[in-house]
Formats: structure tokens, C-alpha cells, sequence
């Protein structure tokens, strides 16, 4: 089987079908490979099957990248209002949960059912469980050889995410694509993903496995109020995946529990009002039971109230408001959402996700050095991205 079409774009992920999409209302013919047997698999799972589709503050400020300018202009010709727009024309219903995050009302199946009826109505073809062993550029576009077959065009997408994952098919295809065209590709990393402690620390911590607490956590410059989640292999949690994409290895984060409650105030307060009560107690107020049991236990802690000095007190608060703790690697592309890093901006045309020096070959999605924080920034960036290569390819 050969066939030759005006685009081929690899992956049909949310990039890839956007971009599909777009090309072929643009009257362009278009076809669309994929190595697994569904497209869109990761929107099916994303937010918890019911799809965190986009932010309604997503901007530049909300993206990871060598290069911070870069995605404004993608970011601005199709905006989470051209998304909502769509969402609305085929009937899905939809919220917001918090901080501008956007879900279905019902299943992330209607976003890849609304985005392969608009593939079909823009006449792009898909064609699933294709293998893809070679890309060639040839005199006017590219030929992909493939398990299908070869396929020819003269532009080419690629869509093909990035590393994390790997269980779900991911597998830094693009990074390898643009190895072979001499592009330069910014050091992956898995982010928006849990972070481990040594088996020590863990040990000490393992009776919190499982509680959650308003927390801020911060690295540097960046902090990022959410919750945390202490589990069996460190700490998790929304405000930890969104650390995660800052941290490297060998820093430290400061965790801070309850940050909008001065813990110290209360507890002088405590003391005051009634000194015959334990820290623990007065803890248990604010903080999980059990939490509160383990700071006290940990702090050697016994006793009344009003036997503990201030500066104990402040010491105490310390341990639960600024915990400076070392964490000791990170759960991995296994289970990291999004992959930091990837083709380097500096070669790509932000107005149209082409590689500079290469014609018609166009890089767009989670493959691309710009990453967005937890919240549906990564789609927005996936829906923009493959919007504007649509446009062009
Ligand atoms: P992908 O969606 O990964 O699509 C890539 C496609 O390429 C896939 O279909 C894959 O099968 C195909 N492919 C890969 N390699 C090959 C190959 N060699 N040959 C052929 N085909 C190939 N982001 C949000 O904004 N909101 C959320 O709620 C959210 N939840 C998430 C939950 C989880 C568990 C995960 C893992 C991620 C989540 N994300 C979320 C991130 C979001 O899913 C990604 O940023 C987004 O899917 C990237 O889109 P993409 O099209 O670039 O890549």
C-alpha cells in the first residue's frame, strides 16, 4: 500500500488530531499514523477520566521551556476560549474545579469522540496500528515506510509526544526523528510527577502514608499552593507534580503545611487559653490526627502545654511550616505526566511549529522543549500547538 496526501501527521494524540483537523479543513489531504489500536489514549485517562481539556488562565507564565517567549504566539491564535468553543458546538457538558482547571461533566471519551468527528468531517484519514520504521526526505515532502506500507507528503507532523509512560506507548519517537534531521533536542526529564525519599526517611514517615494537607511547597522562586500527599514512596499530591517540574536532583524542596494558618500564633494561643492541654491536641485541631501525632512524637514532645517554651513552640511550628526536606529522585517517566525538555524551540518557527531549516517538517505537542504546569495547560499547549502547524502544513 502507498499513497500520497498533502500532510501526514505521526500520533494521534491531542496535538496530532488537532493539527489533522485544522490541515484538513484548510481543504488539505491528510492522513494520520498511529502505532496504537485507539487514538487519543491519553486524554482518555487524563484528569481522571474526565479530562482536564484545558485552563482558562492558561498564558505563557504557565509554561516550562529554555526558551519562556515561545509559546505566546501559539498560545494566542487558539486560546482555551476557541477550545470551550468547540466542546460547546458538540454538546459536552463540562465544569470548572478549581484554579481555572476544566473538566467534562461526564468522560474524557467525548473529547476523542468530538475530536475524530471533526477529523472525519475535515476528511483526515486515521489509520491505527501502524508501525513506523523509517522517514526519508525526499524531493517535494517526505516518505514514512511503514507496517501499512509507505505514505508520502510534503509536509510532515510530528505528533508523537513524549516519554512518559511508556506502558500507554510512548516512546520519544520524535526525539529520535529529529536526531536523524540534525535537530537539537533539550534534555528530557519526567515532570509533573511524584518525588521519592530514602528508604530512612520513608521508614520515619511511613505512618503518614495516605494523608493530605493544604501545603505550599517551594523550590527557589517557585511555589506552588495545592495539596500534598504523603504516600509509600515519598510525597505526591498536586503542589509535589507541580515542584516536580522545577526540581532537579540533589535540591532541596520546603514544604509547608496549613500555610494560610500561622502554627505558631495558634499555638501560643493554645498554651495560654489552656495550658493543661497536650501539643498534640492542639495540633489535632488543625492538622490530621495522625500528623499531628507523628510532628509531636518526632519532636520527642511530652507533657502539657504550658511546659513548653516558646522557642519549643516555634520549633515545633518550624517542623510542620518549613520542613526543608531533600528528596531523593523521582517516580520516573512510569508515572510522570508530562516529559520536560524535548526539540529544541530555538529550531522550531513559533508561529508555525516548523523546523526552521527544514521545510515542511513540523514538530508540535508534548515532544517540544515547552511543558505547561498540572492544571490542563499540557493540552492547551497540545491544542494550540497542533492548531497553528494546521494552519500551515
Ligand atoms: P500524546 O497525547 O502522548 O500522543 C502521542 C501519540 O503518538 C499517541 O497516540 C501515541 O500512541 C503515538 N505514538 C508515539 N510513538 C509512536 C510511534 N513510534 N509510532 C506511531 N505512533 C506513536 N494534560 C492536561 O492538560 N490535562 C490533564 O487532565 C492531563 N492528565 C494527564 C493524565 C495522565 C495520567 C498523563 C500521563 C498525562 C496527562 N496530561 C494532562 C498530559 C497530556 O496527556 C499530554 O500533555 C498530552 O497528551 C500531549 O499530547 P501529544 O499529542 O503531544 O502527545
Amino acid at each position: 500500500m502507498t499513497g500520497r496526501y498533502d500532510v501526514i501527521v505521526l500520533g494521534a494524540g491531542a496535538a496530532g488530531m488537532m493539527c489533522a483537523i485544522r490541515a484538513g479543513q484548510r481543504g488539505r489531504s491528510v492522513l494520520v499514523l498511529d502505532h496504537a489500536a485507539a487514538p487519543g489514549e491519553k486524554i482518555r485517562i487524563s484528569g481522571g477520566g474526565r479530562c482536564n481539556f484545558t485552563n482558562i488562565h492558561a498564558g505563557p507564565k504557565n509554561f516550562l521551556s529554555t526558551n519562556p517567549h515561545f509559546a505566546k504566539s501559539a498560545l494566542a491564535r487558539f486560546t482555551p476560549q476557541d477550545f470551550i468553543a468547540m466542546v460547546g458546538r458538540h454538546g459536552i457538558a463540562w465544569h470548572e474545579k478549581t484554579l481555572g482547571q476544566l473538566f467534562c461533566d461526564d468522560s474524557a471519551k467525548d473529547i476523542i469522540r468530538m475530536l475524530t468527528d471533526e477529523m472525519r468531517a475535515a476528511g483526515a484519514q486515521l489509520r491505527l496500528r501502524t508501525e513506523i520504521s523509517g522517514i526519508e526526505q525526499r524531493a517535494g515532502g517526505y516518505r514514512v515506510s511503514t507496517s501499512e506500507g509507505a505514505f508520502e507528503a510534503s509536509s510532515l507532523v510530528v505528533a508523537t509526544g513524549g516519554k512518559s509512560i511508556p506502558k500507554m506507548g510512548a516512546t520519544g519517537f520524535a526525539y529520535r526523528i529529529a536526531e536523524q534531521f540534525g535537530l537539537p533536542v533539550v534534555e528530557t526529564r519526567p515532570g509533573l510527577v511524584p518525588l521519592t525519599l530514602d528508604p530512612q526517611l520513608l521508614q520515619r514517615l511511613s505512618p503518614l502514608s495516605g494523608i493530605a494537607a493544604p501545603a505550599e511547597i517551594r523550590h527557589g522562586k517557585t511555589a506552588f499552593r495545592e495539596a500534598l500527599l504523603f504516600t509509600h514512596r515519598g510525597l505526591s499530591g498536586p503542589a509535589i507534580l507541580q515542584i516536580s517540574s522545577y526540581w532537579r536532583e540533589g535540591e532541596d524542596i520546603t514544604v509547608v503545611i496549613e500555610p494560610d494558618i500561622d502554627i505558631f500564633a495558634l499555638l501560643k494561643k493554645a498554651k495560654q487559653v489552656n495550658g493543661r492541654q497536650s501539643a498534640q491536641t492542639a495540633l489535632a485541631e488543625i492538622l490530621p490526627k495522625r500528623l499531628a501525632q507523628h510532628v509531636v512524637e518526632s519532636e520527642g514532645i511530652s507533657g502539657n502545654m504550658a511546659d513548653l517554651s516558646d522557642k519549643r513552640l516555634q520549633q515545633l511550628a518550624a517542623t510542620i511550616q518549613a520542613w526543608s526536606v531533600k528528596p531523593s529522585g523521582s517516580e520516573g517517566y512510569r508515572t510522570a505526566e508530562v516529559t520536560l525538555g524535548g526539540i529544541d524551540t530555538a529550531c522550531l518557527d513559533s508561529k508555525t511549529m516548523q523546523a526552521k531549516s527544514i521545510p515542511g517538517l513540523f514538530f508540535i505537542g508534548e515532544c517540544v522543549d515547552v511543558t505547561g504546569w498540572l492544571g490542563g495547560y499540557n493540552f492547551q499547549w497540545a491544542w494550540a500547538s497542533g492548531h497553528v502547524a494546521g494552519e500551515a502544513a
